[in-house]
């Protein structure tokens, strides 16, 4: 892949069978979002913005001033952050406040926020009135990169994490990357665990890039971030096209998930995803260097790197052999096999479906204190 330009404002048109769906534009603010909503002519439409009770004291009062000009009306919904918010109650709470408001099939929503705002929004977009239109407007490291492109929407039912969803793709994704500057570390820590599975799995070159940029991307340096989304954009980009519907490519986006989970699941959420995936992605290194195709050196490295933006790089209190159960209800399987991503090398993935159970063993030692 090429290396990415730096430039202020960056656009990427993402193509579904060759036909241009949506924009991914990224900026340094909110100011170009008036008039990328105008050419998506909505000008005479109700737009409901839907947030959560941390985004909304920093950005929504912002961003509804920069909109109501351009539609017909603004409003708002807002539910309290969190991940257990990301569930049925909320999208019912959603359609009642559309229904109130006489949103009808020409209307419109817009997702102000993180994934669990951007996948919640997009669900009551997809299934509101048979599907309505939706744009994001993510706010958080992971959100930007990954889960604002490509249409996957969903909420969690009672203990299953995304187990009501829909393909559903937004009108834009309009990316303000300075809203990460008031994201607390964590949260920019975990996205930084799905930025660099995302150099691990497709490009050597950026993954050699974040290696030697890490102190200004830690330090949230706006030319560091600009490259750092952008070429995750790129990257997540060129995937979902290739396989919007999750077939063959993009379960290379899967890489460090199955393990990391059924991390996240036996940690009841107390662990963040990003990081429960960069944990997984260390254990699947140690079955691809006992297979010969990374090395010491290069998971070592690997390592620095998770530690540098303060990663976990162990996992403790759980037993193997109830992780290694608990992949077993795992989405990635198909008609009893676990679909296992691996690296035949730094910089790409691959389907792998002869990962065994002592494989797997001995990779969460590797992992476990
Ligand atoms: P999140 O949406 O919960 O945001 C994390 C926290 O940061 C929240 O407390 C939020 O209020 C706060 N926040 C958001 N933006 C902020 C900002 N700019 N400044 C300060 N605080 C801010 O979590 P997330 O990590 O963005 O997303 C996780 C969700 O995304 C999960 O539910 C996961 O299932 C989903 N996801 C979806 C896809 C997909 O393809 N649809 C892909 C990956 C993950
Ligand atoms: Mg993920």
């Amino acid at each position: 892949m090429t290396e990415v330009k730096n430039e202020k404002m960056n656009r990427v048109t993402v193509h579904l069978d060759e036909k241009p769906i949506y924009d991914i534009v990224m900026t340094e603010d909110f100011s170009a979002l008036p008039g990328e909503i105008e050419k998506l002519s909505i000008s005479n439409r109700r737009l409901c913005i839907v947030t959560d009770s941390n985004v909304e004291k920093l950005y929504l009062n912002e961003v509804k001033e920069l909109l109501a000009p351009c539609c017909k009306t603004v409003i708002s919904f807002v539910f309290p952050a969190g991940e257990e918010h990301k569930n049925l109650d909320t999208v019912r709470d959603l359609y009642e406040t559309l229904i109130l408001n006489h949103f009808d099939r020409n209307d419109m929503l817009a997702a102000l926020g993180g994934g669990v705002v951007g996948d919640l929004c997009g669900f009551a977009a997809a299934t509101y009135l048979r599907g309505v239109a939706f744009m994001q407007i993510p706010t958080t490291l992971l959100s930007q990169v990954d889960s604002s492109i490509g249409g996957k929407t969903g909420v969690d039912f009672d203990a299953y994490k995304n187990m009501v969803g829909a393909f559903h793709m937004p009108k834009l994704v309009f990316t303000n990357i300075n809203t990460l500057q008031t994201l607390p570390d964590n949260q920019f820590s975990a996205g930084m665990g799905e930025v660099i599975k995302h150099g691990l799995i497709k490009d050597a070159a950026y993954y050699e890039w974040l290696l030697e940029n890490a102190a200004d991307i830690w330090a949230r340096k706006p030319e560091a971030l600009r490259k750092t989304v952008t070429w995750s954009n790129e990257i997540k980009r060129a995937v979902v096209e290739k396989d919007p519907t999750e077939k063959g490519d993009r379960m290379l986006l899967n890489f460090g998930h199955t393990l990391g989970h059924a991390i996240e699941k036996l940690k009841n959420f107390t662990m963040l995803h990003g990081h429960c995936v960069a944990v997984g992605a260390l254990a699947a290194m140690n079955i691809c260097k006992e297979r010969g195709l990374v090395n010491q050196d290069e998971i070592n490295a690997y390592r620095a790197l998770m530690e540098y933006f303060s990663i976990p790089t162990s996992v403790s209190g759980l037993d193997p052999e109830e992780v290694i159960a608990a992949t077993k209800n795992d989405k990635k399987m198909e008609a009893g096999v676990i679909k296992f991503i691996l690296l035949d090398r730094v910089g790409h993935a691959y389907i792998d479906r002869t990962v065994t159970k002592e494989e797997m063993e001995r990779a969460l030692a590797a992992i476990f204190r």
